[in-house]
Formats: C-alpha cells, sequence, structure tokens
C-alpha cells in the first residue's frame, strides 16, 4: 500500500523513468510494507497487521529483550540524561561513556579484548572489509551468507569465491587451489554463524581447521547466534567451543536476539585499531544514540543472566519440530528459532502466507533473490516472548493449511 501524499502530482522528468522501471517487476517479486502495530508492550508479539490482530512469528527479537521493562527504562533514563542523539561521529565528539562502556561489556562477554560498536550490522560488515580487505586478497563465502557479507565482500574489491553452503570440504578445496596459484595477499573466510534464512548452523570447527590449515583468516557473523546459543548466550563460536585464536574476527548485532539495535565487532586490541582507521562505515556516520547503548548495556546483562528465556525458546522448537516432523513438513535442519518451511514456488508461499494471516498468524513469505531460487519459504521464527498457547495456534493454522492443500 502507498502512502502517497496525494495533490502532490510530480511532474519531474524522473517519474516516468521510474514508473517505467517500477512496471518490470512482477507481482510476485514486488516487495511491499506492511504496517505493523503492537498494542500492548506487555504482549508484543500480538500485533495488529493492517486492522486485522494476530500472533508474529517474525520477529528476530528471540529472547524478548525489546520489551523488557529494565531495557526499556534504561534507554528513557538515559535520553533525559544526555539526549537522544550522539550528535557526530564517533571520531568527533559523538564517542560517550555509554558507549565506553558498552564496548567493554561486549568484550568481556565474547571473551576478546575488545569490541567496537557500529550503527548497524550492514555497516560493520561493509566496515570490516573496507578496513581488512585489499586488491590482491581473495575472499571467500558461504553461498547463503547474508546479503551484508556478500556486499562487503564485493565492494571490497578482492577477488571474491562462494563456496557450497556448510561444506568445509569445498571450502578446503578452494584454498588449496589458491595457495598453488598465488602467494601475494590474504585469504578470508566469511561465514554467517547461524544462516539467517535457513536458521542452520555453519560448520564452524571445520571451517575453523580448513582456514588455520591454509594460512586464511575466519570472519563470523553471528547475529543470529549470540544470545541464543551457546553458554549464556555466548553464540555459535562458543557453541563451537572455539575462541579469538581459530575466529580472529567477531561481528554480532544488536538487533535481534539483544533487542535493541546496531552492531559490534570483537577481536583483538590491533584489530579495533584497524577498524577505527580504516572502517568507512565506522568514521563517517553518526553515533549510535546513547540511550540505544544504556538499553544494550542492560540487555546484555539480562541476555545472560535470565537463563529462562533461552529454555522457553528451546521448549517451543522442540514442539514445533516434533509437531512439524509427525505431519511430514517441509522442516530444514534448524535447531534454532529460525524454522523455515520451504515450500518451493512464490505463489505457494504468498498464498500460504496470506491464509496464515487469515487465521490470525503472521508469518512473512522469503522469496528470490533473498533466497535462491525455487526455495521459496515461510520464515517462522519463535521467541521467548511467545506463550505455549502461540505456539499450538500456530500448528493448529498450519495443520488447517496443510489439510487445505491437501484437498486442492
Ligand atoms: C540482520 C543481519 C545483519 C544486519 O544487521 P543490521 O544491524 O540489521 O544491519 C547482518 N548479518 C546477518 C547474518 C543478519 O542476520
Amino acid at each position: 500500500m502507498s502512502n502517497a501524499v496525494t495533490g502532490d502530482k510530480s511532474r519531474s522528468l524522473l517519474e516516468p523513468v521510474l514508473r517505467s522501471r517500477l512496471a518490470e517487476f512482477s507481482p510476485s517479486r514486488y516487495r511491499r510494507r506492511r504496517r505493523i502495530e503492537a498494542p500492548d508492550i506487555a504482549h508484543p508479539v500480538q500485533v495488529v497487521v493492517e486492522g486485522r490482530p494476530c500472533i508474529s512469528f517474525c520477529s528476530n527479537d528471540y529472547l524478548g529483550l525489546a520489551s523488557h521493562r529494565e531495557v526499556i527504562d534504561a534507554c528513557c533514563a538515559a535520553a533525559h540524561r544526555y539526549g537522544v542523539g550522539s550528535g557526530a561521529s564517533h571520531l568527533i565528539t559523538g564517542h560517550g561513556p555509554e558507549h565506553e562502556d558498552l564496548e567493554i561489556e561486549l568484550a568481556r562477554f565474547t571473551g576478546r579484548e575488545r569490541a567496537l560498536v557500529f550503527s548497524t550490522g550492514y555497516m560493520a560488515n561493509l566496515g570490516i572489509a573496507s578496513a581488512l580487505f585489499s586488491p590482491e586478497d581473495r575472499v571467500f563465502e558461504d553461498r547463503l551468507n547474508h546479503a551484508s557479507l556478500i556486499d562487503a565482500g564485493l565492494n571490497s574489491g578482492a577477488r571474491l569465491g562462494r563456496y557450497t553452503h556448510a561444506d568445509a570440504k569445498a571450502l578446503e578445496r578452494r584454498l588449496a587451489r589458491a595457495s598453488e596459484r598465488t602467494a601475494t595477499g590474504c585469504s578470508w573466510v566469511l561465514t554467517d554463524g547461524v544462516f539467517s534464512m535457513d536458521g542452520d548452523v555453519a560448520p564452524l570447527a571445520d571451517l575453523a581447521h580448513a582456514t588455520l590449515r591454509y594460512g586464511a583468516h575466519l570472519i563470523v557473523d553471528d547475529a543470529h547466534g549470540l544470545g541464543v546459543l551457546g553458554t549464556h548466550g555466548r553464540g555459535s563460536i562458543d557453541a563451537a567451543g572455539l575462541d579469538s585464536t581459530s575466529v580472529p574476527v567477531l561481528m554480532g548485532t544488536l538487533g535481534k536476539a539483544f533487542g535493541t539495535f546496531g552492531a559490534f565487532v570483537a577481536g583483538s586490541n590491533s584489530l579495533i585499531e584497524m577498524l577505527i582507521q580504516k572502517a568507512r562505515t565506522y568514521i563517517y556516520t553518526t553515533a549510535l544514540p546513547p540511550p540505544i547503548a544504556a538499553a544494550t548495556r542492560v540487555s546484555l546483562r539480562v541476555a545472560q543472566d535470565e537463563e529462562w528465556r533461552r529454555e522457553r525458546l528451546r521448549r517451543h522448537i522442540a514442539r514445533f519440530r516434533e509437531h512439524a516432523a509427525l505431519n511430514g513438513w517441509p522442516l530444514l535442519p534448524s535447531a534454532t528459532p529460525i524454522q523455515p518451511l520451504v515450500l518451493g514456488s512464490e505463489d505457494a508461499a504468498l498464498r500460504a502466507s496470506a491464509e496464515l494471516l487469515e487465521a490470525g498468524i503472521l508469518v512473512s513469505a522469503i522469496r528470490p533473490p533473498t533466497v535462491p531460487e525455487g526455495s521459496a519459504r515461510l520464515r517462522i521464527t519463535l521467541s521467548a516472548a511467545h506463550e505455549d498457547g502461540d505456539i499450538e495456534r500456530l500448528l493448529t493454522a498450519l495443520a488447517r493449511l496443510q489439510a487445505l492443500q491437501r484437498r486442492a
């Protein structure tokens, strides 16, 4: 739905160009936003989508911390103390005590020397590339990496190769070939810790082994693992029993399980110094608002302390998978809150999403190019903010959908 202000009929020369380009998008690929309201902060998964009340299974707020009372209070208190905006970039006057303390706490949380806060995860990944990669380097990426990691590799000017999804052997063959051909430059391996559209965990121990063997450097984007996997939510690297020796660069986001906004990179003192010197998306942008940094400090503590949130999430995941397996639904091998059902065609995914919405269940249809051709899907995400009854409603709605499809 468009929210164009009526009456302002633009007559610029650009208009006909844009209209004809927009007309080229096929209806099943056209992206639209929906206005989502959550009228009751105590029940953040109960949303209203264009007038229709439903339960949301789309958010990445896996622990329910976006609506946590103490997180909200910290945000408000910091706004009253420091104002809302940071007013400048970190290197001018935007770097304050909340950023400083958050970085120290993130470094402690990830078991690394230092951490550096970025304004978004997308920018953190681009910043890593601009600070570390040079044109004589080689970059190897998992085929299903998040778009921001792919863009980071593409923009860096380094030679980019993509290996078969979650296949450490395929990576190893590529690293071997590259090491025969060239002697100059570094090799970098980039992977999601948990794949954002599939929910599976990268084979980090095998990837680490391959990179160490060929003198390459492993970079892990743990946007969906931090807060959820590992001891006290320390993420997929911790869960794989690895540390900063085999994974020298860790990127994490704050807008998912931590429920706030922003991102960080953690690693050695020299890594952070290098980013401060050369990461353009760090240098040339306004620092994160101090209230967001203050809120994140609280959510980081709550995420570690409130183990019951992870337990509840695990219970929901187990319940969903058990029921889905019994009914023969097209599950992917995911042990995380991301539980996609791959339907194949874009129309099937869109139709299923629309039918679920009728039943008061909000699940988004994910289509190419976000996922590979022919693998359009429902991307269901579970959260500690869901009640057991919410999961049952989801399962009932999915069963009804399946019965309808059988009849069709
Ligand atoms: C969400 C996400 C990002 C981007 O983080 P933002 O803070 O939303 O920009 C990067 N990588 C992965 C794997 C993600 O899921």
